[in-house]
């Protein structure tokens, strides 16, 4: 089969075919055609990118963090040079549009810019007193594995800080997805960054990350995914007591308080939850609204979500394109079916859409059965469910009424109700009268089974780093 682009291995510094040649398909989702490949790795590959990671990883953690910090804003201007091109792959690949691919290569870029900027304070030794020096000392290589949703700025996340500290990584990016690490890495090698400190590969996962977290050579595993393969590599990590950094799933409510402006409520909760056809693991998923305001609720968000525009990713009129792969919409099938078996009501969407494509519409769901698995499943798809409430107490007790404890939001100009349900919400993040996700300079991680560790701003390099506490006298005393 020719395909029109072929993604390759990045191992100490040299783009490669796998060593056997295997290759994997890339799946267009609004066609379902495969137009691309990718490499598959195989365990000498890995051993391969363990050794050059291994190998060049005095050095780098040698260099001042200054001059690793330089490499990461050169990069971030070679990138940002080449956000159009870069921006397109990902949106054949991914599925959503061209304007998400093109937001999501900006924060990429501001990633890689942040952790560059900040790398020699993040760095800095700090004295506890005239003897004592804490200082901070790159925790080794990293085994990082990055999802298909957000691939680019998810691999930005996980470089960007771990370069900063010092550490080189192997980063299996996802095969669904794979033009965002090739791209973000060829930015860092043009960059000047010294061979074996970055390298690239995809394969099949569970066989990746098994090789890779049986060698002693690693020392850190940071993952972003689903918590059940979180937690398989947190087993895994266990034998060789490599640090976790996990970022799981995530089940997010919106509680809208009696005096919310619905006016400003309803778009921004479809702004956030349609953008990458809902496959973001802090997308809202359950409406919980003040019972005076439900039925007004139910109906203007349906009205709304009915004229949010479905089609190709490239059209620039499209506001959201397919999900990413056939596994979603099988997914979101057997959600919708369960929920509507306890009695469910579908306000609107509900089946896919019979064209090519994996086209699932913005789907809202009332009357949801307590026990109904889309309250409970992380649904990562375009499917809301909404829910009356009648004080705050209950609202904070539904709200938290799932494993996950990623994000939660809120809409109220209340301060009492505000300060309850700020207080009251098992989440990482909270946001107020908006909706917020990650950024470069700020610390985002779950709480619950939606993980442990944080990425981003300072927090996000100290995953990347040791403390050395250094205890010193004069020697003439
Ligand atoms: P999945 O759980 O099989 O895969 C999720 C990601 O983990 C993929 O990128 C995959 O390559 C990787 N992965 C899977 N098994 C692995 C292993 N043994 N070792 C290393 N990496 C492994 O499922 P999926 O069908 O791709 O996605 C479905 C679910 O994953 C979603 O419902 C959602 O809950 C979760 N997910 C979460 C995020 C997030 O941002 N937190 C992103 C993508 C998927």
């Amino acid at each position: 089969m020719s395909y029109t682009r072929s993604h390759q291995l990045f191992i100490n510094g040299t783009w490669r075919a796998a060593s056997d040649g295997a290759t994997l398909p890339v799946i267009n989702p609004a066609t379902e055609n495969a137009f691309a490949s990718v490499a598959s790795a195989t365990a000498q590959d890995l051993d391969e990118a363990l050794a050059a990671a291994q190998g060049s990883s005095k050095a780098w953690a040698a260099l001042p963090a200054n001059e690793r910090g330089a490499i990461l804003i050169k990069a971030s201007k070679i990138l940002a040079n080449n956000i159009d091109a870069a921006a397109r792959n990902l949106s054949e690949e991914q599925g959503k549009t061209v304007a998400e691919a093109t937001g999501e290569y900006k924060r990429t870029v501001e990633t890689l810019e942040w952790n560059g900027v900040h790398a020699e304070r993040l760095c800095a030794a700090s004295p506890i007193d005239e003897h004592r020096t804490i200082r901070l000392e790159p925790a080794g290589v990293v085994a990082a594995f990055t999802p298909w949703n957000y691939p680019a700025v998810l691999n930005a996340r996980k470089l960007a800080p771990a370069l900063a500290a010092g550490c080189s990584v192997i980063l299996k990016g996802a095969e669904e997805t794979p033009s965002a690490a090739v791209h973000i890495a060829e930015a860092l090698h043009q960059a000047g960054l010294p061979d074996g400190v970055v390298n690239v590969v995809f394969g099949n996962p569970a066989a990746i990350s098994t090789h890779l977290l049986a060698s002693p050579i690693v020392k850190v595993l940071t993952f972003t995914g689903s918590t059940a393969v979180g937690k398989q590599l947190a087993k895994a990590a266990a034998n060789n007591l490599q640090r976790c950094i996990l970022e799981l799933g995530g089940h997010s409510p919106v509680v809208v308080c009696d005096d919310a402006d619905l006016a400003k409520a309803i778009p921004a909760i479809l702004e956030y939850k349609f953008e990458c056809a809902g496959q973001s693991c802090n997308a809202p998923s359950r409406i919980l609204v003040a019972r005076p305001l439900y039925n007004d609720f139910v109906a203007r968000i349906t009205e709304a979500a009915g004229r949010i525009r479905i089609g190709a990713p490239d059209d620039p009129a499209t506001e959201m394109g397919p999900m990413a792969n056939a596994r979603r919409i099988e997914a979101m099938q057997r959600l919708t079916k369960d929920a509507v078996d306890g009695g469910a009501r579908i306000q609107i969407g509900g089946a896919r859409l019979e064209q090519p494509g994996f086209y699932w519409p913005p789907t809202i769901l009332t009357d949801v059965p307590s026990d109904a698995k889309v309250l409970h499943e992380e649904p990562f798809g375009p499917i809301l469910t909404v829910a009356p409430f009648d004080d705050i107490d209950q609202a904070i007790d539904e709200a938290n009424a799932t494993e996950y404890g990623l994000a939660g939001y809120l809409f109220t100009g209340n301060s009492e109700a505000k300060e309850a349900l700020v207080n009251g919400l098992s989440a990482g993040a909270v946001s107020v009268n908006f909706l917020k996700g990650v950024s470069a300079d700020s610390p985002y991680g779950g709480v619950k089974q939606s993980g442990y560790g944080y990425e981003g701003g300072e927090q996000g390099v100290r995953g990347f780093q040791n403390l050395k506490l250094v205890n010193e006298l004069p020697s003439h005393r």
